[in-house]
């Protein structure tokens, strides 16, 4: 299918109607631009961030995690250089009053919207302000975070002191950001509230450009690993290579890992050599106890937006394909989500034939035994092909369906998302089965 706006429509209005993603604040007439995750959408993030910790975290010997502050002492962002020159530049219509991000439109452009007057660009902080104690006065002014970074950084001597780490290793994060985009928009994409896992790897002061080169080209391939993982191909994403004159001053290299969205081509993941930037600003060196040398680590900042990461799995996995009926040589159109298996909100849909009281308690029994290891859905309304295409909507891996056979064989119908094909296991053993099924391919 095209990766066009209808295919954007059609997702934005599936997420909708089964719980992945709703309108916030809805039924008061909605917040710009916010957005609530539904009983699937709440999985699907937890998944993301559980696997993203597992894969990044756990299973590496060079990385611990943390999890810091929210709101932070202003000085933070005064050393790392937010409160200065965290903003975007901005031009005002002069006729409808829209504000627009001024790096976003062409040279000499007029309002995209009324084809007014634009004003002259003029730099506008992104920093989500609020107030810290009783009284609202300047005095307890405080931001609420634009990227979890800093907490990585300003953690840096406690990690080392607690934990005796040497260089090289990372610190992760995952948690909410806040940023007062000047425009946000294209659905989860660009919120003012979103949440970001993201990495900061130390390293040693290089002494020739390939010591850091390497760590980076080590990151890159782990990032382009976990894309792989998410169920992205390789040709939907586009790594674009910041040329230099267009880098931010403290990065010496960034590569943009770009997603081909329904809506264009844009940002995913980020990737950039910081050099010793941020440890610098707070004044942060590591002593190396073997050699006596003190330096300013250098940072490798891999980041990923957990949105962002919803986003493109669901618009990869969403697929509209042709399946046969149960009548002969007939076909129908459907709409499965073929998301990797750990991904997907639900693992197993339990489905009685009928609603027999003597299908119902087996199906019952079965659906809340296997619930001790897996996320499980019970359904036993409708028929069965319509109750099949609707866990194919949300990307169930495998139906089980109980038939009168089963009260007699002590069997069950098992069927599988993608291939459609069926088999008769063993309830008894049904359990083993699905974990050995899981744990097939990503
Ligand atoms: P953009 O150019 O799209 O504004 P950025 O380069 O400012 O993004 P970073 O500061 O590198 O983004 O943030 C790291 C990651 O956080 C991004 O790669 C993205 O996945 C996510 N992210 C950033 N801003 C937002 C937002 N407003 N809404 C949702 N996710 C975001």
């Amino acid at each position: 299918m095209d990766n066009t706006q209808e295919k954007m429509d059609k997702i934005i209005s599936l997420a909708k109607r089964r719980g992945f993603i709703y309108p916030g604040s809805e039924i008061y007439g909605g917040l710009q631009n916010s957005w609530d995750f539904g009983p699937l959408g709440a999985e699907m993030k937890i998944n993301i961030k559980t696997e993203w910790w597992n894969y990044f975290v756990r299973k590496r010997g060079d990385m611990v995690g943390v999890d810091t502050a929210l709101i932070m002492n202003n000085k933070v962002w005064e050393s790392s250089g937010h409160l200065a020159n965290f903003s975007d530049p901005l031009s005002e219509c002069k006729k409808c009053h829209r504000r627009f991000r001024t790096d976003h439109l062409e040279l000499d452009a007029k309002c995209p919207d009324c084809d007014g007057e634009l004003s002259a660009s003029r730099q506008f902080n992104m920093m989500l302000k609020t107030y810290l104690g009783v009284t609202e006065e300047k005095a307890s002014e405080v931001y609420f975070r634009p990227e979890t970074a800093q907490g990585m950084f300003v953690n840096f001597q406690n990690i080392i002191d607690s934990l005796r780490i040497k260089l090289p290793f990372g610190v992760a994060q995952i948690g909410k950001a806040f940023r007062n985009e000047i425009t946000p928009g294209n659905y989860i994409f660009r919120t003012r509230e979103f949440e970001q896992m993201e990495i900061e790897y130390f390293i040693p002061a290089p002494k020739k450009d390939s010591d850091w080169q390497t760590h980076f080209e080590s990151w890159r391939v782990d990032m382009q690993k976990w894309i792989a993982h998410i169920g992205i191909k390789p040709d939907e994403i586009y790594e674009l290579d910041i040329p230099q004159n267009e880098l931010a001053h403290y990065s010496k290299r960034t590569i943009d890992f770009e997603y081909y969205f329904p809506f264009g081509r844009k940002e995913l993941y980020g990737l950039a050599y910081r050099t010793d930037f941020d440890l610098k600003n707070h004044g942060i060196k590591y002593h190396n106890n073997e050699t006596g040398e003190e330096y300013y680590p250098h940072v490798i900042e891999p980041t990923f937006g957990v949105e962002r990461t919803l986003l493109a799995a669901i618009c990869s996995a969403y697929t509209e394909e042709d399946a046969p009926t149960s009548e002969e040589n007939e076909t129908e159109k459907r709409v499965v989500m073929k998301f990797p298996k750990w991904l997907a909100p639900i693992k197993i849909a339990v489905l009685p034939l009928s609603k027999k009281d003597e299908l119902i308690s087996v199906s019952q029994k079965l659906a809340s035994d296997l619930r001790q290891n897996f996320v499980v859905a019970y359904d036993e309304t409708q028929s069965i092909g319509k109750r099949y295409r609707r866990q194919d909507e949300i990307g169930t891996p495998y139906c089980l369906t109980v038939d009168f056979d089963s009260l007699t064989d002590g069997k069950v119908t098992v069927r599988d998302r993608d291939t459609m094909k069926q088999d008769r296991i063993n309830i008894s053993e049904s359990a083993k089965y699905l974990k050995e099924k899981m744990a097939e391919s990503i």
